[in-house]
């Protein structure tokens, strides 16, 4: 059967201070807070989910706040280590003012691919990007009271993995992800997921003599790509088998159903269903408004809550 694949799904990154993380990406960022639920393998410790207003895959960062313990990881290969957003035309000023008056870390605007990108870190040193994409973005953006429609994120650009070598990890992208080269620019090469009109790039870049990076805070866990349903998704998973990797079984997300894997390149790959979706257990309008917990924790909830801190 056909293993349609419908660009990204999700990143997931590692932070720090949860409350840090939470009103940075809400406040100053602008998205919306879709989903406060725990860790499923750790429920003392949080799952953020941001997103676009209706909390659509393509637009969703993920964070495991670890605490302000947790060490920092290091950027290098075997890892995602961009992630850029979509931003309208003519917004990047904006948010260079609004970086400024936060106190935001960020680098002068830079084009590449004939794209204008702004990159910055978040407070854990995460590296990201606005980019205003050269293919217009229709995506309904969460509105807040200081970033209005005309400036705000659309959802995921494009990530790039950082290899030593490409060749591996390309072939992955194009055999079993729909993902086609686009185009090369020096150890960049960026490939484009033609079933999509967005959060449709993968771009990788070669560096031959980096060091390999840790995963801590700060840096990317995992890439996830979308499939429509589990049928496809367990159509992929035996495509997957087949090329010799070792896959996951099917976990049950809540929000979706995933499988993982790890790329020849060592990237953490995940494919993610749409099902069930993020209002799985609230509605719409009261997205990301109560702690979320996965059935087999409900009847420890006082005591998980208690140990969360308080946003
Ligand atoms: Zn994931």
């Amino acid at each position: 059967m056909e293993t349609t694949v419908l660009g990204l799904h999700h990143v997931t990154a590692i932070a720090g201070d949860a409350k840090r993380n939470f009103d940075f990406y809400s406040a100053v960022m602008g998205l919306r807070f879709v989903k406060k639920t725990v860790n499923f393998d750790d429920p003392h410790t949080y799952h953020f989910y941001f997103g676009n207003y209706a909390a659509e895959p393509g637009t969703i960062l993920t964070f495991f706040p670890w605490g302000s313990a947790v060490p920092p990881g290091r950027r290098g290969t075997a890892q995602a280590t961009e992630t850029a957003f979509s931003v309208p035309e003519n917004s990047l000023d904006f948010w260079m003012k609004r970086f400024d008056a936060h106190g935001i870390i960020y680098n002068k605007p830079s084009r590449k691919f004939g794209e204008n990108y702004l990159p910055f870190i978040d407070p854990d040193g995460l590296k990201l990007e606005l980019t205003t994409s050269a293919r217009g973005d229709t995506r309904q953006p969460n509105e807040t009271s200081e970033v209005s429609g005309e400036y705000a994120i659309r959802g995921f650009h494009a990530v790039t993995l950082t290899l030593t070598d490409v060749q591996a990890t390309a072939e992955i992208l194009t055999e079993l992800l729909d993902y086609q080269l686009l185009e090369r620019q020096v150890n960049r090469y960026r490939f484009l997921n033609p079933n999509v009109p967005a959060a449709a790039i993968v771009d990788l870049v070669e560096a031959s003599g980096e060091r390999r990076g840790h995963v801590s805070g700060g840096s990317v866990h995992h890439v996830a790509f979308r499939v429509a349903n589990d049928e496809i998704q367990m159509a992929l998973r035996e495509k997957i088998a087949e090329k010799g990797l070792q896959v996951t079984e099917q976990i049950d997300r809540n929000y979706f159903h995933s499988l993982y894997f790890r790329e020849p390149g060592g990237v953490l790959f995940e494919i993610a269903t749409d099902n069930p979706g993020f209002t799985a257990d609230e509605s719409l309008d009261a997205l990301g408004q109560s702690l979320k917990l996965p059935a087999q924790y409900e009847r420890r909830r006082e005591e998980i809550e208690a140990a969360l801190v308080v946003l």
